[in-house]
């Protein structure tokens, strides 16, 4: 028998387009199914303190058109310690919660298996702009934080062609390139530089820039991901070698706000459907996903083992396109 009354909810690491939509569904979708639903503010941290409130169906009324996360989002350190966790456990025991949703990235995702090990029942919902998250094709704020970049890149383009000159934009992506490939594709990078591969600065960027000088070209950009870093002084490093003046730009928290697209509204309400879904058939301790385009949902621990890779057919279709 399904024993889950209380479900609570909580949004935790970086912030991410469409979370709110996620947060709505879970919370109306969860009323509709008859449990009691809460919101946990600021992420684990405010598990750990208590900072919980009951959510009513008008509680996320208005807010399916804003960026960021209503529920606020922290980073705790204190939770991932033992005692961390078993502070967090006694919280929910307090507030009689029977299943926590957690709305994250990889590290969240790391947390609720943890307290899934000590007993609750926990389900994530995929959220970071980054979408490096193994188990899914999609995570929640993706799309809006490529428009965003997309956006960026076109008003460069803009003055990079008036002047003739060479752009260097460091988008975000520690671990992972996906923005950085999909919008250098989309933006028309000469050069896209991805944490996944190494690269080598003459071969990967002079060259390419200096052939493409060659065949005419009249401006260039260069996509570096944040966990390459660096923008600055590889575009010292263009303008030394190729004598083309050239500037960086490292876009930074913009990429992270914004109302959300279409794409985040509709999976942020798909996904957090989902999470109760699971919850009110008794699948728990599950992370909800988009593969092969369909909705499903994968056991946590098995969800956490995946790896996931940049296709390389993303990566040569980038070389061919900027000849
Ligand atoms: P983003 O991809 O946006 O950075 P994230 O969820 O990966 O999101 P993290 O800062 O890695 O962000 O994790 C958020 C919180 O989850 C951490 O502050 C910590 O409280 C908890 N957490 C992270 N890793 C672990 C872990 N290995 N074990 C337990 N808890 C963890």
């Amino acid at each position: 028998m399904n024993q889950i009354k209380t479900i609570a909810v909580l949004t935790s690491g970086g912030d991410a387009p469409g979370m709110n939509a996620a947060v709505r569904a879970v919370v109306r979708t969860g009323i509709y199914n008859g449990f009691k639903v809460l919101g946990i503010n600021k992420g684990y941290e405010g598990l750990l303190n208590g900072d919980i409130e009951e959510m009513q169906l008008r509680s996320v009324g208005d807010i399916i058109q804003r960026g960021g996360t209503v529920l606020q989002t922290a980073r705790s350190s204190e939770f991932a310690t033992p005692a961390g966790l078993e502070k967090a456990m006694s919280m929910a025991k307090v507030f009689s919660i029977d299943a926590l949703v957690v709305i994250g990235g990889d590290g969240s995702f790391r947390g609720a298996k943890d307290l899934c090990e000590l007993g609750m029942n926990v389900i994530g919902i995929p959220g970071t702009i980054d979408n490096d998250i193994a188990c899914t094709e999609y995570t929640l704020g993706y799309d809006t934080a490529m428009n965003t970049v997309l956006d960026a890149i076109d008003k460069i383009r803009d003055t990079s062609y008036s002047h003739e000159r060479c752009s260097v934009l460091e988008v975000m992506g520690r671990k992972a390139g996906w923005i950085a490939i999909n919008c250098g594709i989309a933006g028309g990078a000469e050069a896209i530089i991805l944490p996944e591969k190494e690269f080598d600065i003459d071969k990967d960027i002079v060259i390419p820039i200096i052939d493409g000088r060659n065949r005419g070209k009249k401006h260039y950009l260069v996509i570096v991901a944040e966990g390459v870093g660096g923008a600055v002084d590889i575009a010292k490093y263009i303008e030394e070698k190729t004598q083309i003046t050239t500037r960086a730009t490292i876009l930074g928290y913009i990429q992270r706000g914004g109302s959300p697209t279409i794409t985040d509204r509709v999976m942020g309400s798909r996904l957090g459907a989902r999470a109760i879904q699971c919850l009110a058939e008794g699948r728990n301790n599950r992370v909800v996903a988009i593969n092969d385009g369909k909705l499903v949902d994968i056991d946590i621990m098995e969800a956490l083992s995946m790896k996931k890779t940049i296709d390389n057919e993303l990566i040569n279709l980038s070389k061919i396109l900027a000849l």
